[in-house]
């Protein structure tokens, strides 16, 4: 029903940003090699996801804005097992409760696809389409039966600085597959599907080129891999941080403290240095007290973490027997 989907929209949904979120991994999940991101007025009038994926069958395509009655996992350590980046089903039952939605989708193995057009939860018009293999779902007019939260957006520079933070998460965890993004007609990134180091220089610029070091570590238990920057190109501003964990972008304070203190002596305290690093690791191994929608995680020994981590970037960074 519209208000149940409603309520639990605002879970899901907060700013356009979330829409952007749970768009691109829907398109990770379903294989795609090639995702494009097309968004106008920082996402408050339109939100588009191409996809060249598997797409959905004329029965799937309906039922994906169904709220899904059980999840797929019980505890967030089922969440760092499973294969795939959904998993509650709910992202398009609670994107369509507060927007229009569009969705276009065909399989490999279907002449025709299927156009769906659902408003506030509702079913407003569903028809066969010409369209090449994959998915394309708009989402316009955000929040529009939501004025409340439509009112507490942030200008446009704030709110797509929150998507381009997106984009970036979902493009540095999916080096292989091509990325592309504008915005208000604007091509803002255009990143062709290949290796780490090339996804960093076109999403952070050819200056990165001269600018990394890999990172590499393995112990029983945990494997890092990825980039820093030099200390000689730290910033004043955070921002370009990034931990993966099972590549799941994750947000830790106490992670990023153990890289700072690695550069400790390289940079000033106010510098903040450029990293993409990517744990590998048992789920059993991450705290299951943790909400599974949220970024923040848990490690059960999370001061070994810390230690490994700060010794495979000061190795990196040459200076670990200095
Ligand atoms: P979840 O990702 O948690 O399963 P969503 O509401 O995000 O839930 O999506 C519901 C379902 O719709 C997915 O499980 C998937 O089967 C289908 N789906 C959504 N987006 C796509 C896409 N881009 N390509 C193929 N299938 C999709
Ligand atoms: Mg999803």
């Amino acid at each position: 029903d519209a208000i149940a989907n409603q309520i639990a929209a605002g879970e899901v949904v907060q700013r356009p940003a979330s829409v952007v979120k749970e768009l691109l991994e829907n398109s990770i999940d379903a294989e795609s090699s090639k995702i494009q991101l097309i968004v106008s007025d920082a996402g408050k009038n339109l939100i588009q996801v191409v996809d060249d994926g598997k797409g959905m069958s004329e029965t799937d395509a309906r039922m994906s804005f169904e709220r899904h009655a059980t999840s797929k996992i019980r505890t967030s350590q089922d969440l760092f097992n499973i294969r795939t980046m959904g998993f509650r089903g709910e992202a398009l039952a609670s994107i369509a409760a507060v927007a229009r939605v569009e969705l276009k989708t065909k399989t490999e193995s279907k002449e025709l696809g299927t156009s769906i057009l659902i408003e506030a939860s509702e079913v407003k018009h569903q028809s066969p389409d010409t369209m090449n293999k994959g998915t394309s779902i708009a989402v316009k007019n955000l929040f529009f039966n939501v004025p409340a939260r439509r009112n507490f957006l942030k200008s446009n520079p704030v709110e797509m600085r929150h998507i381009i933070d997106e984009f970036q998460r979902v493009a540095l965890a999916n080096p292989q597959v091509s990325m592309h993004l504008t915005q208000n007609d604007k091509e803002i990134y255009n990143a062709p599907g290949g290796k780490l180091s090339q996804r960093i220089v076109h999403l952070f610029g050819k200056n990165y080129q001269s600018q990394m070091i890999a990172c590499h570590e393995e112990t029983e238990w945990l494997k890092i891999t990825g980039y820093i920057g030099k200390p000689e190109h730290a910033k004043k501003t955070r921002g370009e941080q990034f931990f993966f964990v099972n590549n799941r972008f994750i947000k830790s304070g106490y992670l990023n403290h153990a890289v700072q203190g690695a550069f400790e002596g390289l940079i000033k305290d106010d510098q903040h240095p450029f990293y993409a690093l990517y744990l590998e690791m048992d789920p059993a191994r991450i705290d299951i007290n943790v909400h599974p929608t949220k970024t923040e995680i848990k490690f059960e020994d999370e001061r070994s973490v810390y230690g490994i981590i700060k010794s495979a970037v000061k190795q990196a960074l040459g200076t670990h027997n200095v």
